[in-house]
């Protein structure tokens, strides 16, 4: 099968998957606007899924970085940290050893990207564009399944970096999601799966073959990251204690690690990277 062919089927897969997504990004996100009674009755309705957790994964004991090796951080913005716009439980917890993994990363003299929702004003992934609530179910080509709040504007405060997070060993940083009318998951491609970022060229010129992923959110930006990346022929390495998920009803983040455990994306802690 060509590259191309295989990136198409892929990429159906994947709408199919974001469409199955869109009621556990509903409840999962108003969760954490404080609908917690939403969150609680979908938890005891669905107790007779066989899931995988977190702590279920098989983890690598130990991974030396080479130098065909990169570290990208996804979204580590105001806006998905607690008391942004669209925010991530617990995502404030990965900041200092996230900081810490790129310190080493910098000293082995690896590469290090750092990735930026970036939206015009009025994109078209906001409710507000379109006179609706935001996490109502919304589809057009590279958009849904739903609509978020405004978050990530471009030269915002909430597009920023949050401040703790270390910028200084960043190598390059990537935009995503600037497209008026295109929403962008992936660090790779964007929502419209024919959109490239740029990543998957740079990190070619440079000669990388094996990406680490961290950041916001797990089963979002990070796991289509990961999925593009293996489909894209790089290894991929996520160290699972330096991403958090939205996480919504039980299954949604079950689906994801089984989906990258059978596209061979390794996991391990970060503390065993050296
Ligand atoms: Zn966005």
């Amino acid at each position: 099968m060509t590259e191309k062919k295989r990136l198409n089927k892929k990429g159906l897969s994947r709408r199919a998957f974001i469409k199955r997504a869109a009621v556990g990004v509903t409840v999962g996100v108003a969760a954490t606007y404080g609908v917690t009674a939403m969150m609680q009755k979908s938890s005891t309705d669905s107790t007779n899924v066989d899931m995988i957790t977190i702590s279920d994964l098989e983890l690598v004991s130990k991974i030396e970085l080479k130098k065909e090796d990169s570290l990208i951080i996804v979204d580590m913005q105001n806006d998905f940290l607690p008391s942004g716009a669209l925010p991530v439980n617990g995502g404030d917890k990965i900041i200092s050893p996230i900081n810490s993994l790129a310190e080493r990363f910098h000293n082995h003299d690896n590469i290090i990207v750092m990735t930026q929702d970036w939206h015009p004003p009025g994109h078209h992934s906001f409710a507000s564009s379109h006179n609706k609530e935001p996490f109502e179910p919304f589809e057009s080509e590279g958009i849904g399944p739903v609509l978020w709040p405004d978050h990530c504007v471009e030269g915002s405060k909430g597009a920023e970096f949050h401040p703790d997070v270390e910028g200084r060993f960043a190598n390059a940083i990537i935009r995503k999601g600037y497209h008026q009318n295109v929403d962008s998951y992936s660090a790779f491609i964007e929502n419209d799966m024919k959109t490239y970022t740029g990543l998957s060229g740079l990190l070619n010129t440079l000669g990388i073959k094996r990406v680490f992923l961290c950041g916001l959110a797990l089963d979002y930006c990070v796991f289509y990251s990961a999925i593009d990346g293996r489909n894209l022929g790089f290894d991929v390495v996520l160290p699972i204690d330096l991403s958090k998920a939205i996480d919504s009803p039980p299954g949604h983040l079950s689906n994801v690690l089984q989906k990258m455990m059978d596209e061979g994306v390794q996991f391990v802690k970060s503390d065993n990277i050296a």
